[in-house]
């Protein structure tokens, strides 16, 4: 049964942004790669309401590729990402004490000129959706679990290109998530976590979305451990 609050945005199918219906109009969940703002727009018009956030899982540039463009586009919009992901997309790479010093920042950040208005954090609710710790692809990846049907939209913790697939172990036909990712046991761990929430779909960065996931999840994690 598709979810009836969730609009998957698909960009030639590699790369995902997704609107979520609420009662104040539309939250933004990505941006996708540079280019993709007519396309959201677009998306937005056919469903009749206004995006009122943008909120980002993580910093990555085929998720905030948009970010600069759309908040121009939405002046009033609220733009939210995590405290720890707010230093990448303002320019800053340096590791925080605590974290794995010999973790690099793979992939691309090229950062946005946009602020943020809000930082989110683990718990926080964002509309119907609850922020979720999922970090390990990047420091402060977040996913956002809707609570009115469990939705897990999980940016790139997962990815169901070529095979649903955590970001701790490469998939052979779809290695570019693992490629990006800091820290893979962390990942692995965050891909256990998200899996002990049983969605009831699971929406990713990368691929088409999977109804009643946990099994695939199982498989998934089992790859990863291994
Ligand atoms: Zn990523």
């Amino acid at each position: 049964m598709p979810a009836p609050n969730l609009t998957r945005v698909s960009r030639f199918g590699f790369v995902n942004a997704y609107l979520v219906a609420e009662d104040d109009g539309l939250t933004l969940i990505d941006t996708a790669i540079a280019g993709s703002a007519k396309a959201i727009l677009g998306a937005a018009e056919r469903l009749g309401a206004p995006i009122v956030r943008i909120a980002l899982t993580h910093s990555h540039s085929d998720h905030i590729g948009s970010l600069d463009v759309l908040a121009r586009a939405l002046p009033d919009a609220e733009v939210l990402i995590s405290t720890r992901d707010a230093r990448q997309l303002a320019g800053d790479k340096t590791p925080l004490p605590g974290e794995p010093q010999d973790a690099k920042m793979r992939g691309g950040y090229p950062g946005a000129q946009t602020q943020p208005t809000r930082l989110l954090e683990p718990g926080d609710r964002v509309g119907s959706l609850e922020v979720v710790d999922a970090r390990g692809h990047t420091p402060g990846h977040v996913a956002f679990l809707d609570l009115r049907d469990r939705t897990l939209i999980a940016g790139d913790a997962y990815s169901s290109l070529g095979g649903l697939a955590t970001a701790a172990k490469a998939n052979p036909r779809f290695p570019l998530v693992k490629m990006g990712t800091w820290h893979p046991p962390t990942a692995l761990e965050t891909a256990r976590a998200l899996r002990a929430l049983e969605p009831a779909r699971l929406a990713v960065g990368h691929g088409a979305i999977v109804e009643a996931p946990v099994a695939a999840m199982d498989r998934a994690i089992a790859r990863a451990a291994a």
